[in-house]
């Protein structure tokens, strides 16, 4: 089996990566930043985040699992304790897997018919860069409404602890293959009328922002951010693809929500 680890590049991290990688390599495992079988990200839910996008087009083939070197991290769920333990599981067991969905993001320009086509394992947000997002929504082919707003965020089952989360939005078991369309600060009066609350929609059901106004707009894909304008449309779907993730212990998803967020009880 092939392997790679990726580190947040701290001290700490870049030195349990070391220790991770002359293990795997006494366990007869191989190295291989191009094609791994198994990632293993040590530093937090950023790092994971790196490590996917880094191995998004060989997602057939490839596991990730998470070491949080910070706080707790719903992607980066195993302790840097616990690393000899994970080492051997690597080594010695074939692992269970378990697939997350995830989000497409299709972008389409007015002055170019090159389509950006873009996967999130968080979210996608769309903003502008100087005043409101306007922007038509149609969901499933059908017009829904017109947000004015600060910006909009759709994201992923286990992105809805992530921005989502501080947007208002529900969290979702990332068993759902769905996606969550939250508002940042929408303008709701007399003139202009938005639903307000959290969207869910279902796999197959396309949501298409459609913006109304040409100012300059950020859209962000993860931790990634890119300006642009002249942007036709935005769509989103829940993706065809799945994330894979290497279970050797069960930690159930809601587990990690109160361990992250209430705190472990007395
Ligand atoms: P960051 O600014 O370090 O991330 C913000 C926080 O979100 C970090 O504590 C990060 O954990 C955590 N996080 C990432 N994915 C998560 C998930 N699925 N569930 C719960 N918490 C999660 O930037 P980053 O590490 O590159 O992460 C990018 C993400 O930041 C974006 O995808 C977005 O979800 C989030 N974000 C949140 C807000 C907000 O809440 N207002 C605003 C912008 C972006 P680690 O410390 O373990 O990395
Ligand atoms: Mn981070």
């Amino acid at each position: 089996m092939h392997f790679t680890v990726t580190s947040r590049g701290d001290d700490v991290s870049d030195a349990l990566k070391k220790d991770i990688t002359s293990s795997l390599e006494e366990h007869g495992l191989t190295e291989d930043a191009d094609q791994p079988d198994i990632v293993i990200s040590v530093g937090g839910d950023g790092t994971l985040l790196e490590a996917f996008h880094s191995y998004h087009g060989r997602l057939d083939d490839t596991c990730f699992v998470g070491i949080h070197t910070g706080h707790l991290g719903f992607y980066a769920d195993w302790q840097p304790e616990e690393v000899e333990k994970l080492v051997i599981h690597i080594a010695k067991t074939p692992f269970q897997v378990v697939e997350y969905p995830l989000l497409e993001v299709v972008v389409r320009h007015y002055d170019s018919d090159d389509t950006d086509r873009y996967l999130a394992l968080n979210e996608c947000t769309v903003k502008t860069l100087e005043g409101s997002l306007v922007c038509d929504i149609d969901i499933k082919g059908e017009p829904f409404e017109t947000f004015r707003g600060d910006g909009l965020c759709i994201s992923t089952p286990s992105g809805s602890t992530a921005y989502n989360k501080a947007l208002g939005g529900g969290i979702l078991h990332p068993s759902l293959p769905s996606m969550q369309l939250t508002e940042m600060a929408s303008i709701n009066n007399r003139v202009y009328r938005t639903i307000g609350s959290p969207l869910i929609l279902p796999q197959h059901h396309t949501c298409l922002l459609n913006p109304l106004n040409d100012v300059e707009m950020q859209i962000t894909v993860d931790h990634m951010s890119m300006v642009d304008r002249s942007i036709k449309s935005i769509q989103c779907r829940v993706a065809e693809e799945n994330v894979r993730f290497a279970r050797f212990r069960p930690f159930p998803f809601w587990k990690r929500v109160k361990e992250s967020f209430i705190g472990e009880g007395e």
